[in-house]
């Protein structure tokens, strides 16, 4: 046996470490709408427009009308670890902005043909900023951001051969706004593909709101056959709405979790409000629910993975059963009211 030869270390150049750290953030096209939705939701949009073409990997184009980018901080936004979001250890710890590795755009412009347009509230007119050539050129816009990104994976091959059709993609893309749209009721979104609208929700307002996001998003059936959820124990509030037994469904494909206004994937989330469901549901069948954890930002971690999508708690037993109390109160709640009608 040899030993293998000896290379000299040497620092990777910028672009190819971009193009690694793109490989944890972008898996997809779906994953640059979620991060370019986060930039919007960031940036204090009430509308938010996606169009798309060939499934988002031809064209992602995000449109907002939030705070904007001042045109000469654009070429700062694309840099890896630059971030207007957070500056100290500090403001990590209590994060409560969607995002803040400052990772996202420098990503997704190292793996594709990207262009922001950008204007700020009282700058005279916006500016374009293209990635590749890093020129900026005046342009035409209201106040807020418009971020196209172009032939997604063009350079990485490798990546692209993942892609399944673009009505598998659109569907993953419209899923991913679905996420954002159950949590923010109060802005408007629209999606377009080849032109063609496919999905808007209106933006609603007080506090019928969220109830009537998720009917329009999720259907008038989960809005019925659901119960609402309120529950506060100690530093925990927990509350949304969790599906009767009989709405449950052979796929967990309607169930929600979000943390602090995030959606997320979590074990102990998922495991306490199934456990809600011990004594009702069986087999395998799949509860619905759409669930929202409110918790005091120091308690929870949210720099656990690169897309954010897990969570870590400081106390995940308390947060179990907080949320496993809220679901069973609430399901038992309805059956206590028609034990009592029965019984009259
Ligand atoms: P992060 O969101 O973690 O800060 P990004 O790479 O996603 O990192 O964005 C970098 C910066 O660009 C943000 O911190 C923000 O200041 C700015 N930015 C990005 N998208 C928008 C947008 N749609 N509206 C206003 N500012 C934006
Ligand atoms: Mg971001």
């Amino acid at each position: 046996q040899t030993a293998p030869a000896r290379r000299p270390i040497r620092e990777l150049p910028d672009e190819l470490i971009s193009q690694i750290a793109a490989g944890e953030v972008v898996e997809r096209p779906a994953s640059v709408v979620r991060e370019l939705v986060d930039n919007a939701l960031d940036a204090g949009a009430r509308q938010i427009t996606l169009r798309l073409l060939a499934g988002g990997v031809r064209l992602i184009s995000v449109e907002d009308d939030g705070i904007g980018i001042p045109h000469d901080e654009l070429p700062v936004a694309l840099k890896r670890h630059a971030t207007s979001k957070i500056q100290s250890l500090n403001d990590l710890e209590s994060v409560g902005t969607m995002g803040f590795r400052g990772e996202a755009l420098a990503a997704i412009a190292s793996v594709s043909e990207m262009a922001v347009l950008s204007r700020p509230e009282g700058q005279a007119t916006a500016f374009m900023l293209d990635a590749r050539t890093g020129e900026i050129k005046p342009a035409a816009r209201a106040t807020g951001t418009t971020v196209e990104v172009k032939e997604l994976f063009f350079s990485t091959p490798a990546r692209r051969k993942f892609l399944k059709s673009d009505a598998t993609e659109l569907a993953h893309c419209v899923e991913s706004v679905r996420r954002h749209a159950l949590a923010r009721p109060d802005v408007g979104f629209a999606i377009w593909h080849e032109g063609k609208l496919v999905e808007q929700w209106r933006a609603c307002h007080g506090p019928e709101a969220h109830d009537r996001r998720l009917a329009d998003v999720l259907g008038e059936d989960f809005l019925s056959q659901s119960v609402a959820v309120h529950y506060n124990v100690g530093p925990v509030r927990v509350s949304g709405r969790a599906g009767v037994p009989d709405a449950a469904r052979s796929r967990a494909d309607h169930q929600f979790c979000y943390v602090n206004g995030r959606y997320v994937r979590d074990k102990v989330l998922t495991h306490a409000a199934r456990s809600a469901y011990e004594d009702i549901l069986h087999g395998h069948r799949q509860p619905i629910y759409a669930l929202t954890v409110e918790i005091d930002p120091t308690r929870v971690d949210v720099n656990v993975h690169p897309t954010k999508i897990e969570v870590r708690f400081r106390e995940s037993r308390e947060v179990h059963q907080a949320v496993r109390y809220a679901v069973e109160n609430a399901l038992a709640a309805p059956r206590a009211a028609l034990a009592a009608a029965a019984a009259e």
